[in-house]
């Protein structure tokens, strides 16, 4: 174990650094005021080479790792886009990134990388169903299979930058459930463009993540053609999980990030406020407390989410230490903001010190991409041996 970032790990660092001075917490305001895309700052990050970074060298990235992915959005979160800014690489990096170069085929990674890598093509993935929920296995979108290709017909909802996207990952079933003897058989990923006949997305009114729209999405009779099933026919519940997995180490870095940002906004204003005495607020430990306690969780958070990335490098299994870090992580960003807030008094309360959308973004990780219930109903069953309860 060595702790130290390698000279390669520092640059990246840097260069994250400045593109989140770039673009700091005015963009953001503004850009949550008006429930706009951050189509400037993902031009930004791709032209300097982050969004690529654990992508293969011979398709336009870095061919670094999911530690460097995770350095990278620690250090734009914590520059002042928040949270949200995670999102943007779950959309890009993973749905699109490890899905095509870990299951995609040859011509997939040529046609795809370097566009994804430079930012010219952006991705978004549907899993989500109203029906299914948290439960994916019981998914009802049904591509049946169609000269070459197949038929898509289904409904997804609260699917991510559907409007920024021009290719989908779609998870659907390609044998009904009753179908097959073990419920995760039957399950296959396409990538199909989102601008295609059949296909149509409503974006959905919601508290936070504002510059990221969230939308029902309609498949009617949606062709796919054969070449656009990524993985594994019938078999692609594994891969997704691969995927999924990824994604929470991406929402990690995010989180611990954003929490570095609101501590310091919320330590920045309590260090001049005075009201009572002549000694600033930062001096209640009524104050203190709750910040550091988060401070520390957020912390251990970080290590965690080190080690599942470093795991995920090496090829070893890192389910567990993933949901982990997402876990904590989570619930310390949730505390972190709400507590800096508090910190501010009334000001917390105003959009021009921006801990109030930093609030309002993280809340969303308390339960996606997974909740806190089913990474606890995991731990209990793969780590601590106990039985399902569900
Ligand atoms: C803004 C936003 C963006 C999103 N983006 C995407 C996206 O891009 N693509 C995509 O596919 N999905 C996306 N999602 C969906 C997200 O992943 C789901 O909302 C999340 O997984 C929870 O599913 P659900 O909302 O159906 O909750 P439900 O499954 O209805 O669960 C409701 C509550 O019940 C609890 N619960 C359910 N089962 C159990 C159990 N067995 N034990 C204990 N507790 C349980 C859950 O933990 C939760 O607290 C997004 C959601 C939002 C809000």
């Amino acid at each position: 174990m060595d702790f130290r970032l390698s000279d390669e790990q520092t640059m990246m660092v840097e260069t994250a650094r400045q593109v989140g001075a770039d673009f700091g917490l005015d963009y953001w305001r503004e850009l949550d005021e008006r429930g706009a895309y951050p189509s400037a700052m993902w031009a930004a990050i791709c032209q300097a080479g982050l969004c690529g970074v654990a992508l293969p060298e011979a398709h336009g990235g870095a061919g670094l790792g999911m530690i460097e992915m995770a350095l990278v959005i620690e250090a734009l979160a914590a520059s002042g886009a928040g949270s949200t800014v995670a999102q943007l690489f779950m959309l890009n990096p993973i749905f699109g990134g490890v899905a095509v170069s870990k299951y995609g085929t040859d011509a997939m990674r040529r046609a795809l990388l370097p566009g994804l890598c430079k930012g010219a093509v952006q991705f978004c993935m549907a899993l989500t169903e109203p029906d299914a929920g948290t439960n994916s296995l019981e998914v009802k979108t049904f591509a049946r299979a169609d000269g070459n290709g197949w038929r898509l017909n289904g409904r997804k909802i609260w699917i991510s930058a559907v409007p920024a996207a021009q290719k989908m990952l779609v998870v659907a079933r390609t044998k009904k459930r009753e179908e097959v003897a073990r419920k995760t058989d039957g399950i296959s990923l396409f990538l199909i463009d989102v601008a295609r006949d059949g296909l149509t997305h409503q974006a959905i009114a919601k508290l936070g993540t504002r510059c990221v729209p969230a939308s029902n999405v309609y498949f009617d009779d949606v062709k796919v053609e054969g070449d656009e099933l990524i993985g594994t026919l019938d078999g692609g519940w594994r891969q997704l999980l691969d995927v999924l997995n990824t994604e929470r180490i991406v929402t990690t870095a995010g989180l611990v990030g954003t929490v570095e940002l609101a501590l310091r906004l919320a330590v920045e204003y309590a260090n001049e406020r005075r009201v009572f005495a002549d000694k600033p607020i930062s001096s209640y430990q009524g104050l203190q407390f709750p910040l550091a306690q988060a401070h520390a969780e957020a912390a251990c958070a970080r290590v965690m989410n080190y080690k599942a990335a470093t795991q995920c490098d090496q090829g070893l299994d890192y389910g567990s230490e993933a949901n982990m870090g997402k876990l904590i992580a989570a619930q310390a960003c949730a505390d972190a903001t709400e507590r800096a807030m508090q910190a501010m008094g009334g000001m917390g309360y105003a959009k021009d010190m921006h801990v109030e959308r930093l609030w309002r973004d993280c809340r969303l990780f308390r339960f996606a991409p997974i909740s806190e219930e089913m990474i606890l109903n995991y731990i209990a069953q793969h780590d601590l041996g106990m039985a399902r309860s569900y």
